[in-house]
C-alpha cells in the first residue's frame, strides 16, 4: 500500500517542486500562489500517508523492534540539532537538564525511541508560545528506569481535553488554527513507548505549559559497548565543484524517471544515465562508472537490495556511493538499507532540496 500511494504524491510533489523553481521567472504571481497551495496541501497528505502508514504497521502488531543498550544522551543531543530548524521558526530556546554522553542507558529500538522524542519535542515547540522554552531532562528513577521529561511553557492543555490526546486524529480544536498537524503522533507514541516496555504520562496546565514524561527500563552503563557501529560506506572517488558528475539512477517507473531527469537538469554539471531494471543498471554501472547511483527498491527484476550486494561485490562498483530513492519509506526497510550499506536513504515523495543536499554531500567527501 506504501508503494501505491506514494509513487503519485512523488508525481504531484516533485513537478509542482520543479514548476516553484522557475528558474525562467515565467510564472505570474497568480500560478505561483497556486502552485504554493498545491505543494502545502500535498506536503499535509504526504505527512497523513506517512502517519496513517505507520500507525496501522504499529496497531497490527508486526512492528520489528530492535531492543539495544541506548545511551540516551547522545540521541537527545542529535536530535535537538534536528530540531534546529523548527526551534528557529517558532522563536523557541531549547535546554537540558542532567544530560550525560554515557551515563543513562535504556533498552530501545534507535529509530523508534528517535522517532518518540522527535513527535514530544515538535508539539513542545508547535504548540509553545513565541519566545517560549522547551527543558529536557533526565530523571533517574527507582526500579531501574529512566525517565526523560520535555517541558514546554507552552499553551498548556486542558483537564477534559487530557483524556483523549492520545486518540487518533484527535487535535484538540487546534485542526482550526494554523499550526500544521495529523492528530495521528501522540497515538503512535504511545503504542511504541508501551511496546518497548515503557511508560507515558502528561501533566499540564492552561497557559502554563505541558510535561510530556516517557520511562523506560533501564541496563548498567557498562554495557555501552553493545551499540552498533556506523557500517556504512563513505563515498570517496567523487567529483567535486564545477566538474562534471554522472548519475546513473536504476528506476523502473517511467514518469518518476523522467522527474529525476527534469530535477538533475536544473542543474548543468550533473549527466545523467537510466535504466528501468536492475539487471542492465548493474551492466550500465560496469561499464560507464557512475559517480553516484540512485536506486530504486521496488523493481521488475532482482529488487534494489539484490543489486546493491552485486554492485557491492565487484571490483568495479564497490566503492560507488549508492542512494536508496524508494516509496518504501517503512523504519524497517531504512533500517534494511543502513545495515546493507546504501551512503543515503531517500524517500519518494521526493524533497528536491534534501536530494541536492544529499548528492553534494556524497561528492564532497574524499
Ligand atoms: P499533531 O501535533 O500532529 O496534531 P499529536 O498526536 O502529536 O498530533 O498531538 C495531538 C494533539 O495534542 C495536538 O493536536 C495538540 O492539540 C495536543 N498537544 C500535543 N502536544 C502538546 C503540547 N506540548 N502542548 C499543548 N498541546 C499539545
Amino acid at each position: 500500500m506504501s508503494h501505491e500511494l506514494r509513487t503519485p504524491m512523488n508525481a504531484i510533489l516533485g513537478f509542482a517542486q520543479i514548476m516553484n523553481h522557475d528558474p525562467e521567472k515565467i510564472l505570474t504571481r497568480q500560478y505561483r500562489e497556486n502552485i504554493y497551495h498545491i505543494l502545502k496541501a500535498g506536503q499535509h497528505l504526504k505527512l497523513l500517508i506517512d502517519e496513517v502508514l505507520d500507525l496501522a504497521v504499529v496497531e497490527s502488531g508486526k512492528i520489528e523492534l530492535t531492543l539495544e543498550n541506548l545511551p540516551i544522551g547522545p540521541v537527545i543531543r542529535e536530535i535537538i540539532s534536528q530540531m534546529e530548524p523548527l526551534r528557529r521558526a517558532f522563536d523557541i530556546q531549547i535546554t537540558t537538564d542532567n544530560l550525560t554522553d554515557s551515563e543513562h542507558i535504556i533498552q530501545a529500538d534507535r529509530m523508534r525511541f528517535m522517532q518518540i522524542l522527535i513527535n514530544l519535542m515538535s508539539n513542545a515547540i508547535k504548540y509553545n508560545r513565541k519566545g517560549g522554552r522547551v527543558t529536557v531532562s533526565v530523571l533517574e528513577e527507582k526500579n531501574r528506569k529512566v525517565s526523560i521529561r520535555i517541558q514546554d511553557t507552552g499553551v498548556g492543555i486542558t483537564e477534559e481535553k487530557l483524556e483523549s490526546i492520545f486518540e487518533p486524529f484527535n487535535r484538540l480544536n487546534f485542526e482550526f488554527g494554523e499550526i500544521e498537524g495529523t492528530g495521528i503522533g501522540l497515538n503512535i507514541t504511545k503504542e511504541l513507548v508501551e511496546r518497548m516496555g515503557g511508560t507515558i504520562h502528561v501533566k499540564s496546565k492552561v497557559n502554563e505549559g505541558s510535561s510530556f514524561i516517557v520511562s523506560f527500563p533501564s541496563t548498567d552503563n557498562s554495557a555501552t559497548e553493545s551499540t552498533p557501529e556506523d557500517k556504512r560506506i563513505e563515498g570517496n572517488e567523487l567529483l567535486t565543484g564545477e566538474e562534471q558528475v554522472k548519475i546513473l539512477c536504476v528506476e523502473d517507473s517511467p514518469i518518476n524517471l523522467h522527474l529525476i531527469e527534469k530535477i538533475l537538469k536544473t542543474k548543468p554539471n550533473f549527466t545523467l544515465l537510466k535504466s528501468q531494471t536492475a539487471e542492465l543498471g548493474i551492466e550500465l554501472a560496469q561499464k560507464e562508472g557512475p559517480d553516484i547511483i540512485l536506486m530504486d527498491i521496488r523493481l521488475p527484476g532482482i529488487d534494489g537490495f539484490a543489486a546493491f550486494d552485486k554492485l557491492r561485490s565487484d571490483s568495479r562498483t564497490q566503492s560507488i556511493p549508492v542512494i536508496a530513492v524508494t516509496a518504501h519509506a517503512m523504519p524497517e526497510d531504512i533500517r534494511k538499507a543502513e545495515k546493507m550499506g546504501f551512503n543515503a536513504y531517500l524517500t519518494k515523495p521526493l524533497d528536491v532540496d534534501v536530494f541536492f543536499k544529499t548528492l553534494e554531500e556524497l561528492c564532497r567527501k574524499d
